[in-house]
């Protein structure tokens, strides 16, 4: 069987597929070694959640593992209530909505969905200016449903070690892993 994709990666191998890499090869280490200070203001979003401070209610489930066999996705959710069936997904400060974010919560929607929740709504959670952004279900958008699961696909097959690769040497100035990366154009 193949390991599971990290949901996380799904916006990282958008913006560049090798730094799934170094993703992979970092995690363990400090993130004061490798991350940029807007990267770990974001993830302090996720602080209550990760604490699970967010809701004491049994029925409000808060940074819970997940996986998707069909998609052989595995991740964390931020906040689903089951009982509204709304998954919110937290995000520090929201200039656009990326299609990774879009794909982000679509995994967490099938995976949720897998584990026999029903999932009736998906919002994306602006902190700093306390807004919310409702993202259409899976179903509801087939051309996303379709660019998520074509995006699945591509990450099963990248092989990290093909030589035509071509970087993008703007994504590269704005690469955390920019100092490590032997592919780098800057
Ligand atoms: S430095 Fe450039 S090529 Fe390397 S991972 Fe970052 S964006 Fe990709």
């Amino acid at each position: 069987m193949e390991p599971y994709i990290q949901i996380s990666f799904l916006n990282d191998f958008i913006f560049c597929p090798r730094s799934i890499y170094f993703h992979q090869l970092y995690s363990g280490f400090k993130d004061t070694i490798y991350k940029q200070t807007p990267q770990i203001a974001g993830e302090t979003a996720h602080t209550s959640i990760e604490e699970k401070k967010y809701s004491t209610q049994k029925y409000v489930l808060q940074g819970i593992e997940i996986f998707s066999e069909q998609y052989n996705l595995c991740g964390k959710i931020d906040v689903f209530d089951s009982k509204t069936g709304r998954l919110t997904e937290r995000k520090r400060e929201i200039k656009t909505i990326y299609d990774g974010y879009v794909f982000q919560v679509y995994a967490q929607c099938h995976a949720l969905r897998e584990m026999g929740f029903e999932v009736k709504e998906i919002i994306i959670h602006d902190l700093v200016h306390n807004k919310n952004f409702p993202v259409p279900l899976p179903e509801n958008d087939p051309v996303m449903q379709q660019k998520f699961e074509n995006l699945v696909q591509q990450i099963n097959d990248f092989d990290l070690l093909k030589t035509d690769f071509v970087p993008n040497k703007q994504k590269c100035e704005n690469c955390i892993y920019n100092q490590l990366c032997d592919y780098s154009l800057c």
